[in-house]
C-alpha cells in the first residue's frame, strides 16, 4: 500500500530502534524520508541522514531546513529521539534532570518549532497532509518504578502533544503520540547488557509482559505511521498505547 506517496517525512532519532523502523515503514508506504540523528550512519537506502542534536537548537534548525530543501517540503514530523534514565527522585542530580528534559522534552519543542512553518505550508497545499507524531511512552501514565525522571519527561511529552493538538488543529496540522511499552530495540538491549545475566534478565522482563514477549519496533512503527497517514485524518490529540496490554491489565 503506497498511501503515503508524495508525502515528505522527517524522523528524529531515526538511525536506530523505533525511529529506524518508522523511517523504513514510511518509505515502504511511499513517503520520502529524512532521518535526523546524532549519528545518522549506516542508513538503508533510500533514507537520507542529517546530523543534529535535538538538544542544540542551531543544529536542529539547520538539519530541518536542509532536509526540507532536499525533500521539497515537509508533511510529517515524527519526534522520536529520546534518552533514558533509571532511578528514583533521589538518584539524579539537577544536571541529569536538565540533560534528560533537554533532550526528551525540549528536543520535541525544537524540532516542532523548526518544522511548523513547513507543516503549515503542507497543510495549506494539501488539506489533511500535515501531522506530527510524538513517540512518548507508557511511562507517562503507568507509574513505573525507578523511572522518575524518564516518566516526568514523557509525561511532559504527553501533555505537550495535547496542547499542540489544540493549538494547531485549525491550521490543519494533527498532533498525536504513541505510547510504547517495553520495545525490543538497541536501547533495551543496552539496559539488559548491564545485568549480571542478560539472558535471564530478558526472560524475566518478557515474563512480566502480559503478552509474554516484548513489543517490536515494527509494531510501534505501525502505530506511528497509522497516526501520520490519511487513515487517521480525524484523529488528533490522542495517545495510542502499543504496550502488549501493560496498561490495561
Ligand atoms: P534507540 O536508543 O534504539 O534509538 C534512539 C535514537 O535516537 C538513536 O539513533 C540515537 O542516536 C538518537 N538520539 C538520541 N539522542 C539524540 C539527540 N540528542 N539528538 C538526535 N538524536 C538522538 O531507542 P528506542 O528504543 O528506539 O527509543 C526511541 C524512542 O522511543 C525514545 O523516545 C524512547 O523514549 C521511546 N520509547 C522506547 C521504549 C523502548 O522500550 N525501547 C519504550 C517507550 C518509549
Amino acid at each position: 500500500m503506497k498511501d503515503l506517496a508524495g508525502f515528505r517525512a522527517l524522523v528524529t532519532g531515526g538511525a536506530s530502534g523505533i525511529g529506524l523502523a518508522t523511517a523504513r515503514l514510511l518509505t515502504l508506504r511511499g513517503a520520502e524520508v529524512a532521518v535526523l540523528d546524532l549519528a545518522p550512519r549506516g542508513l538503508p537506502a533510500p533514507l537520507r541522514g542529517y546530523q543534529a542534536d535535538v538538544a542544540d537548537d542551531a543544529s536542529v534548525r539547520a538539519a530541518v531546513t536542509e532536509a526540507a530543501d532536499d525533500l521539497g517540503g515537509l508533511d510529517i514530523l515524527v519526534n522520536n529521539a529520546g534518552i533514558g534514565a533509571v532511578g528514583t527522585v533521589e538518584d539524579h542530580a539537577d544536571a541529569e534532570w536538565h540533560r534528560v528534559l533537554d533532550v526528551n522534552v525540549l528536543g520535541v519543542v525544537r524540532t516542532t518549532r523548526a518544522a511548523l512553518p513547513l507543516l503549515r505550508h503542507a497543510a495549506a497545499a494539501r488539506p489533511g497532509a500535515a501531522s506530527i507524531v510524538n513517540v512518548c511512552s507508557i511511562a507517562a501514565t503507568a507509574g513505573l518504578p525507578r523511572r522518575a525522571l524518564y516518566s516526568a519527561s514523557k509525561g511532559a511529552v504527553l501533555s505537550l502533544t495535547l496542547a499542540m493538538a489544540a493549538d494547531h488543529v485549525r491550521e490543519g496540522i494533527r498532533v498525536n503520540c504513541v505510547n510504547p511499552g517495553t520495545a525490543d530495540t538497541p536501547w533495551v538491549g543496552r539496559l539488559l547488557d548491564q545485568a549480571a545475566d542478560p539472558a535471564a534478565e530478558r526472560a524475566a522482563l518478557e515474563a512480566r509482559q502480559p503478552l509474554g514477549r516484548l513489543v517490536t519496533a515494527d509494531e510501534v512503527a505501525g502505530a506511528v505511521v497509522y497516526l501520520a497517514s490519511p487513515s487517521a485524518a480525524s484523529v488528533t490529540g490522542t495517545a495510542l498505547a502499543v504496550d502488549g496490554g501493560m496498561q490495561g491489565l
